[in-house]
């Protein structure tokens, strides 16, 4: 939750492979910083004992913590590939997780219809989250959150976050919900089977089984509630439409297919646009049109609840497919506008070069990054547009062959 989930699995798969590359380059770099490690380890202490921490606490907290090159290399890490929509989506909603989705679904009938009953949060909803954070409760991450995050606060990007998250690591530990021993995680420092960072488990954290603790490791009506709250605080809504496959007409302006262009459904309806079936749109007064590999790819409707899911994690793949998998978890849902999508992946590297050659052209990118941000989304829509191309601002490969072989 609220750390790239592209990357974090990607960073999963190179574990193996970096361990070594890692340990040779970066102990050496963490020795020659020793002296202003241990100063700052002592300033933080100060911090988290001016925060009302006990002393017993820091010290215990501290007492085993150490920096781990492995989470450093891994929060630098970049993706080869940025995986195509239809790719990521093949990958992470596979049958295996639909069928073990769907006994989950059964197993915890009643716990799931309680917390949709107090939450209004749909249990299949739930356990979509549940499989794509850590495949229902078997990925929960084994390090240990005082050494991740203590790692990400030293390391520098993002310092101010990650220290907050130790000295909630702390609190939570103080409150007595669950001992430090058990506070082991994701190396981004996301815990349980929801993934929670430890500031959101203080925030939406719900003790459901009423044993005094919110315990987000071994309690599922816990589990379950505090995600659900945190859903429902952060502005779902029941009972209204999350996403729904749609067709465009041929004559369609490309460029009304963003995120942030809301209109209402009548106004979709106007334009031309119905469900993939045919039918009508469901009512609602903000519906965006999202084209997630681009124009020949399937077209998605979403709504204000897509906008929720997009507040647990930022990316529009990841949220994509959690409506997808919440979806076959009570019914087969094929996306039928795949079979016309454009295939293939550019690199990291292309990207760089594409937002490179787009910036030379006038079309601002921004600094390049590698990634196909909105900024870039748009430059590729006004190149797009003086060549007479669908303007649907996606980064294909086909887009790359013709503006690299200008
Ligand atoms: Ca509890």
């Amino acid at each position: 939750m609220q750390i790239k989930t592209e990357k974090k699995l990607f960073v999963t798969k190179l574990h193996g492979m970096i361990l070594l590359m890692v340990l040779s380059v970066s102990v050496n770099a963490f020795a020659e910083e020793k002296l202003a490690y241990s100063t700052w380890v002592h300033e933080f202490k100060q911090e988290a004992l001016e925060a009302g921490i006990s002393k017993r606490t820091v010290n215990a907290t501290f007492k085993d913590a150490k920096l781990l090159p492995l989470v450093v290399q891994m929060d630098r890490a970049q993706p080869e590939f940025i995986s195509p929509f239809l790719d990521y989506l093949a990958k992470r909603v596979t049958p295996e997780k639909i069928e073990q989705g769907r006994n989950m679904l059964q197993r915890y009938a009643g716990l799931l219809s309680d917390t949709e009953a107090k939450f209004g949060v749909p249990a299949n909803i739930l356990v979509a989250f549940w499989g794509m954070e850590t495949n229902y409760g078997t990925n929960q991450g084994n390090f240990g959150l005082p050494s991740s995050l203590m790692t990400l606060a030293y390391d520098g990007r993002r310092a101010s976050f990650f220290r907050e998250q130790l000295i909630d690591v702390m609190r939570i530990v103080e409150a007595g919900h669950m001992p430090l021993q058990a506070m082991r995680g994701s190396w981004a420092g996301a815990l349980g089977h929801m993934q929670f960072m430890p500031s959101t488990m203080l925030q939406y954290g719900v003790d459901a089984d009423g044993d005094g603790k919110v315990d987000l490791k071994s309690s599922m009506p816990d589990v379950f509630a505090s995600a659900a709250n945190y859903l429902r605080n952060v502005g779902w809504k029941q009972n209204e439409p999350i996403m729904l496959e749609v067709r465009l007409p041929e004559q369609f302006d490309y460029v009304s297919a963003q995120l942030a262009l809301k209109k209402s459904t009548t106004e979709w309806k106007t334009l031309g646009v119905t469900a993939i079936d045919g039918s009508d749109l469901p009512e609602s007064e903000r519906a965006a049109i999202l084209l997630p590999q681009g124009w020949r790819g399937p077209a998605l409707m979403v709504f204000p609840n897509f906008e929720v899911v997009m507040d647990w994690n930022r990316s529009v793949n990841y949220a994509l497919s959690v409506v997808h998998l919440a979806a076959n978890l009570v019914s087969d849902t094929v996306l039928k506008g795949g079979a016309e999508a454009e295939a293939g992946a550019l690199s990291f590297n292309q990207l760089w070069a594409l937002q490179l050659k787009l910036n030379a052209l006038g079309y601002d990118c921004g600094a390049p990054d590698g990634f196909p941000g909105l900024k870039t989304q748009s430059a590729i829509r006004q190149y797009q547009a003086s060549q007479r191309l669908p303007e649907d601002g996606y980064a294909s490969p086909s887009l790359f062959e013709r503006l690299l072989s200008d």
